[in-house]
Formats: structure tokens, C-alpha cells, sequence
């Protein structure tokens, strides 16, 4: 791993078409049983060697084993009933049909730990593995059982100690949690949000992350966020607290977005995976313009705490057009790391 720049990504990445319908959450799968396994394995695999031939340093497996950073945990826990569904807000934005909380939410066995020790056995490069965070999780379901955001938020930490504990046991170098629900939910952030979160990572022997952002680039976000205003201030309520957490490095989204650059100062102390490329649009950032947006954080955090990153998952992309943006990432590190010779 190089010793400045080291590049990773938020976590998601396009499926092959012959796993799932490219272009949509939650698309379903188009094989199944051994046939469905192996596809999974074969996408990891091609998730896997694309991130290495476009140089980027702590690779992930695309998510490529699960249809959705979110649900697919939840439907293997028990508690909660898939089929009688209700529909609730999602972050304030949009309608969604969800599952139900209908009892004590709990974990069954390991879910993705099979899947992280394959993603081990393809690489000897370093591994990140993404996990939902406890807020966003939450925010996901209908509660009928605990009737309290926040006593379900920690049995889910609860839930999310376990399967860290054992994912990071396989090999992995960093366990990520993504808190999207983080740039939206203030108060609950500082009440009981953050430290949902460092439950949910205590005791890991890897690196630890939580990935903050404005989400895929999807209709309803992009509504939401042209009703943030000129400057989007969101991340200077979470980042001081996330500062003075246990958590060891923060993701967020920087490039093409109305973040002032300067709320990363915030982050003292932490690794700041810096969002260089925007996932909400087709059009392929140059090397020279992740290099523009690296060499800006550097005036507010330190070189060695810097990990160029994607602003969020790329799945709604195409893969051509994902591949491209990860080598612009790979490519513009480079860029930075030979100015600085790194
Ligand atoms: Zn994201």
C-alpha cells in the first residue's frame, strides 16, 4: 500500500447484467440456488480485479452479494416480518414500502462472514467490508415492537458487534458502517446516534469507519438536496461528535457537492476518506480534477490521514461508466502522491 493516498470506495459497485438488472436498488436476482452462489463469487471476483487494476489500494467486494446495503442484512435476523409491510417515510424523503418490527430483533448466525472470508481469498490487497449502520437500519423499518427509534437502534448495535466481531475475524482490514440517516436526524445523532454506532463497532480488531453522505443519485435525493441551500452545513453537527468518537476514520462526500471543504477540519484526529468522485452522474471525472479535490482537503487534514474515496456507492451506475470513475480515482491519487513524492 502506498504510504500517502492510499485510494478505497464508499463501498457499492455495479452488478454484471447477468447477475441482476443493472440501473436499479434493490433489482432482484436473475440466477438461483448454486447457480446464484457461484454468479456471486465470479461478481466478487470481477469487482475485485477491477478495483486492483485501477489502483486503488483497500479494496472492497462491491457489495456485490447483496441486493441492498440494508435490507438484505435485515432479512436475516428475526424480529422483523417481511411480508405484511407498511409504508413509512424514508430520511424524510420518500415513501418506501418497509418491513415490520414485530418482535426482540436477533441474529440468527453469521451473515456475511462467509462472504468477507471469500473476499479474502481474492486479494492480497487490503479489505474493507461495509456494514449499515444503527440509525439507518432503524430508519428502514416500521417499529410495531419496540416503539422507540432508539432502544431498536441499539439492539440492532447489538446485532452489528456480533457480525463485525466475526466478519473482522476473516481478515478484514477496515469495517465500515454507513450512517447516511446521520446527515439528516440531528438531534438523535447526539443523543444516542453516535454512540449506537461506537456500540456497534466496540472491540473490533480492524480499522473502523463510518461512512456519512447525500446518497445515490437517485430522483428523490436529488430533490432533497437542491433544498439544502447554496452551502450544505449538515456534516458540522455530526463531525465534531464524531471527532471525540472512538470511530477511526470518517467517509464523506466532497466532490461536486455544496460541502464547504473547511467542516473536514472537524475531523481531528480521524482518517478522512475524501469523497472524489461524484456518483450521481455519468459524466467521468479526470485524473486532474480527484487530484484538485485531494489537494484541496490536504489544506484541512493531514497527508497521511487522507484516503481518496468515491462520494458514495456507484451500484446505479453503469459498469463502463464505474470503471472509468474508479481508474480517475486510482489515477488522480497518483497524480497527488507523485507531487508530493509520496
Ligand atoms: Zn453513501
Amino acid at each position: 500500500m502506498p504510504a500517502l493516498f492510499p485510494t478505497t470506495i464508499a463501498g457499492s459497485l455495479p452488478k454484471p447484467e447477468w447477475l441482476a438488472p443493472p440501473g436499479q436498488l434493490w433489482a432482484p436476482w436473475l440466477l438461483d440456488g448454486e447457480a446464484l452462489a457461484a454468479g456471486k463469487r465470479d461478481a466478487v471476483r470481477l469487482a475485485v480485479c477491477d478495483q486492483e487494476h485501477a489502483g486503488i489500494d483497500i479494496v472492497s467486494d462491491g457489495e456485490q452479494t447483496r441486493r441492498h446495503f440494508v435490507t438484505t442484512l435485515i432479512e436475516n435476523l428475526e424480529g422483523v416480518d417481511f411480508e405484511h409491510r407498511r409504508t413509512v417515510r424514508i430520511r424524510n424523503r420518500y415513501d418506501a414500502d418497509v418491513p415490520v418490527v414485530v418482535g426482540p430483533v436477533a441474529r440468527r448466525g453469521p451473515v456475511f462472514v462467509e462472504d468477507a472470508k471469500f473476499l479474502r481469498s481474492t486479494t492480497e490487497r487490503r479489505i474493507k467490508y461495509t456494514l449499515p449502520g444503527p440509525m439507518t437500519m432503524v430508519d428502514t423499518l416500521y417499529d410495531a415492537h419496540y416503539v422507540s427509534r432508539e432502544k431498536l437502534a441499539w439492539a440492532f448495535a447489538e446485532i452489528l458487534n456480533d457480525e463485525a466481531r466475526a466478519i473482522a475475524a476473516a481478515g478484514v482490514d477496515v469495517l465500515q458502517f454507513d450512517e447516511p440517516a446521520f446527515n439528516v436526524y440531528f438531534d438523535e445523532v447526539r443523543d444516542w446516534g453516535v454512540a449506537a454506532l461506537e456500540r456497534a463497532a466496540q472491540g473490533l480488531s480492524c480499522l473502523t469507519a463510518v461512512h456519512i453522505c447525500y446518497g445515490y443519485g437517485i430522483k428523490a435525493n436529488i430533490e432533497w438536496k437542491r433544498s439544502l441551500g447554496g452551502q450544505w452545513r449538515q456534516y458540522e453537527h455530526t463531525f465534531p461528535l464524531l471527532a471525540r468518537s472512538t470511530i477511526d476514520q470518517v467517509s464523506l462526500e466532497c466532490a461536486n457537492s455544496h460541502v464547504p471543504l473547511e467542516l473536514i477540519g472537524l475531523l481531528q484526529g480521524k482518517d478522512v476518506l475524501v469523497g472524489a468522485i461524484d456518483v450521481a452522474t455519468d459524466r467521468v471525472e479526470s485524473a486532474e480534477e480527484v487530484a484538485a479535490t485531494i489537494r484541496a482537503a490536504l489544506a484541512f487534514v493531514p497527508a497521511e490521514r487522507v484516503y481518496p474515496c468515491t462520494n458514495c456507492g456507484m451500484v446505479p451506475l453503469s459498469r463502463d461508466v464505474a470503471r472509468a470513475k474508479l481508474g480517475a480515482l486510482g489515477a488522480g491519487a497518483r497524480l497527488v502522491r507523485g507531487e508530493l513524492g509520496g
